[in-house]
C-alpha cells in the first residue's frame, strides 16, 4: 500500500450537484473584499440577504428556485468561478477547528483519480480559511455588515449611474421585488434558516 496516498482524494467531476442542491450560501468577509475589488459584488449584490443564525446576522447568497443564483444552468457551470465563495472553494471538506470532515458524502468528485499533494493542500487551506472566516465574522458582523452595507450601496450607486435605462429598470424591479419579499416575511412567525 502507499502510505504517501492521502486519504481525501477529490477532483471535482463538475457536475453542478452542489450548486444546484445546496441551501443559502454563507458569505464571509473575505468574499465581500475580494467582490469589493474584482467588480463581483454587482452581480451577486441583488442575491444577498441577511440572514439571522442563533441570534447573529449572517450573509448569505441566497438561494434561487432551489438552486445557487450564480449558477448558470445553460452552460452548467459557476457563472463567478473564479471568484465563487470560499464555502465553495472549501468544498466538500470543512474544517472543524480540529480536524478535516467530508461535509457531502455523496459529492461525485470523492475518489476520483489521483490528488496531488499541492491540490490536498489547497482544498485544505480553503477549509481552514472558511473557518478562520466563520470565527471572524461571528465577533465583528455586527459592526462590519453596517459598514458593508453603507459601502456596497455607496458604490452600488457609482456603478448604477454607467448603467443603461434598461438595466436600471430591471435592478430597480429586482430591488421593488426584495422589498416585498422583505415584508412578506416579517408578516410570517418567525423562521431560522439552516445552511
Ligand atoms: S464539488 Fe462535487 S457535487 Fe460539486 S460539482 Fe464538483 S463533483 Fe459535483
Ligand atoms: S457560487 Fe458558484 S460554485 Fe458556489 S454554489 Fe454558486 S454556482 Fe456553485
Amino acid at each position: 500500500m502507499d502510505s504517501s496516498k492521502p486519504k481525501f482524494i477529490f477532483n471535482c467531476q463538475r457536475c453542478g450537484r452542489c450548486c444546484e442542491t445546496r441551501g443559502d450560501l454563507p458569505v464571509y468577509l473575505d468574499d465581500i473584499e475580494r467582490w469589493s475589488k474584482d467588480g463581483t459584488v454587482y452581480r451577486v449584490f441583488a442575491d444577498l440577504s441577511v440572514a439571522e443564525d442563533s441570534g447573529l446576522p449572517q450573509i448569505r447568497l441566497t438561494n434561487k428556485e432551489g438552486r445557487c443564483p450564480m449558477y448558470d444552468t445553460e452552460k452548467k457551470e459557476c457563472s463567478i468561478f473564479d471568484s465563487r465563495p470560499i464555502a465553495c472553494r472549501a468544498y466538500p471538506l470543512r474544517f472543524d477547528g480540529h480536524g478535516f470532515l467530508i461535509r457531502d458524502p455523496e459529492c461525485p468528485g470523492l475518489n476520483q483519480g489521483e490528488m496531488s499533494q499541492e491540490a490536498l493542500e489547497e482544498i485544505r487551506d480553503a477549509a481552514r480559511k472558511e473557518h478562520q472566516e466563520e470565527e471572524r465574522f461571528i465577533a465583528v458582523l455586527p459592526i462590519i455588515h453596517a459598514i458593508l452595507m453603507k459601502d456596497i450601496v455607496d458604490r452600488s450607486e457609482k456603478e448604477f449611474e454607467k448603467l443603461s435605462d434598461e438595466e436600471k429598470e430591471k435592478i430597480k424591479e429586482i430591488m421593488k421585488k426584495n422589498e416585498e419579499q422583505k415584508e412578506e416575511m416579517k408578516d410570517e412567525p418567525g423562521e431560522e434558516r439552516g445552511e
